[in-house]
């Protein structure tokens, strides 16, 4: 999810900057520095053990000098006592997450750490060295590997493997595998199954809203400080810098699978459905080394992700977990995840993953049995509490997800988005709603009185929802977008979760600048589809030896695979890769024709027509205020 392009610069609305965390955010900092174990500090000596080198401030630079990655501007964070407007044990994952550099995790493995939002975890064998996961973009990729080499010796890479499907994971691999060795196929690239089929699918169907949606998760926006950004929780922020796909050349299709690389045995574990669609574990007999992906980090990870996703099965991660400690527990003596910090010791691997393998049986369990009572998922997120004894455990807090939500995600997945009132079954939209009730609550005078003096005694919850009905009513009322961006400021101060901490600080931004701009894309003269007339075109692609024949019908395309139309409005043949041009806009489809690159037969403009029905997605849209641009 790199975010090119887009210039954080305010749109010159009236700017209004950040203020100081109110007195009950100070109260609440405070309690919860008495809660929580804070003089715990073994997370701290972990997360520094074995540090061999690093790179200066973890700075990665591309080619052309562009800053792909650097923690230079996160230098607040050595002080040890959090600012009155961070959460305080936010802020101390926020440090523990400044480690940075290459680290042995036991004599013949290391860890790449800090350089990315994921970790790079390097093995090696007997010849070789296999490289886990190849972190967010080739340069990163690329200044690891020679962080590695500078430390280790160069060596040949023996195999790749990727534990899951997300970006972080796999979008560098091209700065580990160079042209040469590539093109040589000796090098094994190895993944769980399904892999290609996930890694593609996660993120484009719903690619551009996700796209907008992340940077109110990640806070790529906001400025580095104890009043903004201080990390995600899994690590600092998103990585920028090139991304390429490789596909795999091995697939492990079941738990159990073994396999001998360079010498070394590995033992795989599936894990399908839990923190990514196609995961999986493994176990290094040689090293008594456990590596738990993503599925066993030091944070409560997220069900349901702000970006949007396919909600995560929080019964299969548990089980997941609980399965690795009969195939394992006892016999690992070393225990590392794909973000932040290994575990050492079988005694504290085992209490660890038990800790979380119950944090998510526990949220599913109690979720259930509190939908089953009747409760909503507002409801359940207000009533559950974790018991004490997974409350104290640091690797349990809700650093990225987080209970309050990950129990809505729960209920989701079970019962869906409804809660079974009717009033919430077609309520007015948010604009259309906010006038109502602006009329209903006396006015935008009326609320703001109430709304300040709610704020002065810490009601941050309500008097969000109350404003927000009034910037929705009257987008333009000044002081509606001070006082709500205010109010988000103070939740996001007091917000444990860096997830939450981004969404609410952004959403302030965003009321107080306006969103950042995006370059303008050029508008489009658009049919309607109501324009759209019933018909069929053949397509036959001539080097893959595909046909299909696509339907519209009803203002819906469909289409059937191996069959041609007799009686289509026009037939098409070409090539796949000039419809992979076409896509990516680096030819046009009159241009193809008119070079003879696509050959036709019947009605062309029965596809331009079609053509002129797609819609180009913006990359902004609102989301605190009403939309701008009228959507038909
Ligand atoms: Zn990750």
């Amino acid at each position: 999810m790199t975010q090119a392009g887009i210039s954080a610069a305010p749109n010159g609305a009236a700017k209004e900057s950040a203020k100081d965390a109110s007195a009950s955010v100070v109260a609440q900092q405070a309690a919860m520095l008495k809660a929580l174990p804070f003089s715990d500090t073994g997370d701290f000596d972990d997360a520094s053990r074995g540090f061999l080198g690093t790179l200066e401030h973890a700075r990665i630079t591309s080619p052309q000098g562009r800053v792909v990655w650097s923690l230079e501007p996160y230098g607040f964070l050595s002080d040890e006592k959090a600012p009155a407007t961070v959460n305080p044990s936010l802020w101390r994952q926020s440090r523990l997450n400044m480690n940075h550099g290459l680290f042995e995790v036991v004599p013949g493995i290391y860890q790449v750490r800090g350089l990315d939002i994921a970790n790079m975890t390097l093995i090696e064998a007997d010849m070789g060295v296999i490289v886990v996961d190849t972190l967010t973009s080739i340069e990163g990729a690329r200044a690891a590997m020679e962080l590695y080499f500078q430390h280790r010796g160069k060596r040949p890479v023996a195999a790749v493997i990727f534990t899951h499907t997300h970006t972080d994971h796999w979008g560098g691999a091209r700065g580990v595998l160079d042209d040469e060795t590539l093109a040589s196929g000796k090098v094994p690239i190895i993944a769980p199954n399904l892999f290609m089929e996930h890694a593609v699918s996660e993120n484009i169907i719903a690619g551009p809203a996700m796209q907008r949606r992340a940077q109110y998760q990640f806070g790529p926006f906001l400025a580095k400080g104890p009043r903004g950004q201080v990390d995600c929780g899994l690590g600092k922020s998103m990585a920028a810098g090139a991304v390429k796909l490789l596909r795999p050349t091995d697939l492990i299709m079941a738990t159990g699978d073994k396999r001998s690389i360079d010498g070394l045995e590995f033992e795989f574990q599936m894990a399908p459905n839990s923190e990514a669609p196609a995961e999986m574990h493994f176990f290094v007999p040689r090293y008594k080394l456990l590596n738990l992906a993503e599925n066993c980090t030091h944070n409560f990870h997220n069900l349901l992700p702000f970006r949007g996703a396919d909600v995560r099965d929080a019964l299969a991660w548990s089980k997941y977990l609980n399965e690795a400690l009969q195939m394992w527990g006892g016999k690992a003596d070393t225990m590392c995840g794909q973000h932040h910090w290994p575990v050492w010791g079988a005694e504290r691997i085992d209490k660890m993953i038990r800790q979380q393998r119950d944090l998510y049986k526990f949220a599913h369990d109690q979720t259930i049995r509190l939908m089953n009572h009747g409760l909503t998922a507002t409801e359940i997120a207000e009533a559950i509490k974790l018991p004490a004894s997974l409350e104290g455990a640091w690797h349990g807090r809700g650093y990225y997800g987080h209970i309050r939500h990950n129990v809505k995600a729960i209920y989701q997945k079970y019962l869906g988005w409804y809660d079974a009132n009717p009033v919430n079954l077609d309520p007015l939209p948010p604009v259309e709603g906010g006038k109502k009730y602006v009329e209903y609550m006396g006015g935008a005078d009326a609320i703001l009185a109430r709304a300040a003096k709610d704020f002065a005694k810490g009601e941050f919850r309500f008097v969000a929802q109350a404003v927000s009905h009034l910037v929705f009513a009257e987008p333009d009322n000044q002081a509606a977008r001070v006082l709500l961006a205010d109010t988000f400021e103070q939740l996001g101060y007091a917000a444990e979760s860096a997830t939450w901490r981004n969404a609410y600080l952004f959403g302030a931004q965003e009321l107080r600048q306006g969103m950042p701009k995006a370059p303008p894309r050029p508008p489009m003269p658009r049919e309607t589809l109501a324009a759209l007339r019933t018909g069929q075109l053949n397509w036959s692609f001539t080097d893959t030896n595909e046909s299909f024949v696509l339907t519209l019908e009803n203002c819906a395309l469909t289409y059937v695979e191996g069959a041609q139309a007799p009686n289509a409005d026009a037939s098409f043949a070409l090539a796949r890769a000039r419809l992979d041009e076409v896509v990516a806009k680096q030819t046009s489809f009159p241009e193809a024709v008119a070079s003879g690159k696509i050959k036709f037969t019947g009605d062309a403009m029965r596809l331009a027509e079609l053509m002129a029905l797609m819609d180009e997605f913006p990359r902004m849209f609102e989301i605190v205020e009403p939309k701008r641009t009228a959507v038909s």
